[in-house]
């Protein structure tokens, strides 16, 4: 058995770590890319989202590779993610794909649901899984803090690309951890590496919160690599969503840096209820960094994205409310980079020059 998975920023590493510690064999997909996503465009609905398509094709090119067993996350509604498993294996066997299909519910929908397909796959008991996934969760948390801290440090380097090259290398530290007593020391020594990196802190930066629908924040494919370009034009960065916080929403100190209850506590003079996806949390989050002093909020999520639309006509209101500009992107296969960023451009000027009326410069 050789199980693949989709993209979605470093999904993989917690899988592979997982999949590892349970003896399952499992590749990564190729980097998405514009072949896989015309790929996924072409044996998708059209009017499926953006993540749907891509993630018919990083399977179609795992298939292509030697995959035969195809490993996605479940859920249930109110939107379309619940269904994408079954629509994505109905997709694939009419395109004449032969594999098997393992569907891993949210530990929400019931243990045996969350661990019987893990169980099969694995054929380990339900204590091997719950005590390798304790292993791999504190490691997978680790990346994302690594990640937050670059978003948070790539605005004051000196040299263009000096942020990033560290990035991979305090990456391959990481990599090293093999228990949770491992991560606090790997942790340390992975992000004195981006310490090293030459600063200028005196630099006057721009502080963005990026909101949006989970796969685009999380896929560097799907979004551009904003956050490299934002980072690399002097924005200090936070997004409200990291791997570890959807993977465990449930869990108190989330790498986005505000538990679920706290983001649906600020939401609720706007939206009292959860829409699916990340729609509460876009509008929680947007109050959330607009109280931390945020100069302006990004908003990213795929044409057609119900919960993230819902959000999109809410957050008028709250710009208007608590004064904190927003400017909305709305991602499919015909959106290209130039376009978002002549837009961000126009939106980072904005900033720059209000928040320099604001400082009386
Ligand atoms: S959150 Fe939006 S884009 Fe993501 S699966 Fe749901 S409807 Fe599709």
């Amino acid at each position: 058995m050789l199980v693949a998975s989709p993209r979605m920023g470093h999904v993989d590493i917690l899988l592979g770590d997982l999949l590892e510690r349970l003896g399952i064999e499992y590749m990564v997909p190729p980097k998405s890319s514009e072949r896989t996503l015309a790929l996924g465009s072409k044996h998708a609905p059209e009017f499926s989202c953006l993540p749907l398509k891509i993630n018919i094709g990083n399977f179609i090119e795992a298939l292509e590779n030697g995959a035969d067993t195809l490993i996605m996350a479940g859920g249930r509604g109110p939107c379309r993610f619940g269904y994408y498993a079954e629509v994505e294996k109905r997709i694939l066997n009419e395109a004449g794909y032969e594999f098997e299909m393992v569907v891993v519910e949210p530990p929400s929908m019931g243990i045996s649901k969350f661990l019987g397909p893990i169980k099969e796959a694995s054929g380990k008991s339900s204590r091997k899984i719950i005590k390798a996934l304790k292993e791999s969760f504190p490691k997978a948390q680790a990346y994302d803090m690594l990640e937050k801290y670059v978003l948070q440090n790539r605005c004051y380097e000196v040299i263009p690309g000096s942020t990033t090259k560290a990035y991979k290398q305090a990456m391959d530290v990481l990599s090293n951890i093999k228990s949770t007593s491992e991560v606090e020391g790997y942790l340390r020594e992975a992000i004195s590496v981006v310490d090293e990196v030459d600063k200028d802190p005196s630099r006057d930066v721009l502080k963005i919160g990026i909101i949006g629908e989970f796969f685009i924040l999380l896929e560097p494919f799907a979004n551009f690599d904003i956050e490299e370009w934002l980072g690399s034009r002097g924005v200090y960065l936070e997004r409200s969503v990291y791997v570890t916080d959807w993977i465990g929403p449930a869990g108190e100190n989330p790498v986005g840096g505000a538990s679920p209850s706290e983001i649906a506590e600020l939401a609720k003079p706007y939206l009292s209820h959860a829409v699916g996806g990340e729609g509460l949390q876009s509008v929680g989050h947007t109050i959330h960094y607009a109280r931390d002093g945020f100069d302006g909020v990004v908003h990213m999520f795929p044409f057609t994205c119900m919960p993230e639309t819902i959000a999109k006509s809410i957050l008028p209101r709250v710009a208007r409310d608590i004064h904190i500009p927003i400017i909305h992107f709305t991602i499919d296969e015909q959106t290209g980079k130039a376009g978002i960023a002549t837009r961000m451009e126009a939106f980072l000027d904005l900033l720059m020059s209000k928040k320099r009326a604001r400082a009386g410069n």
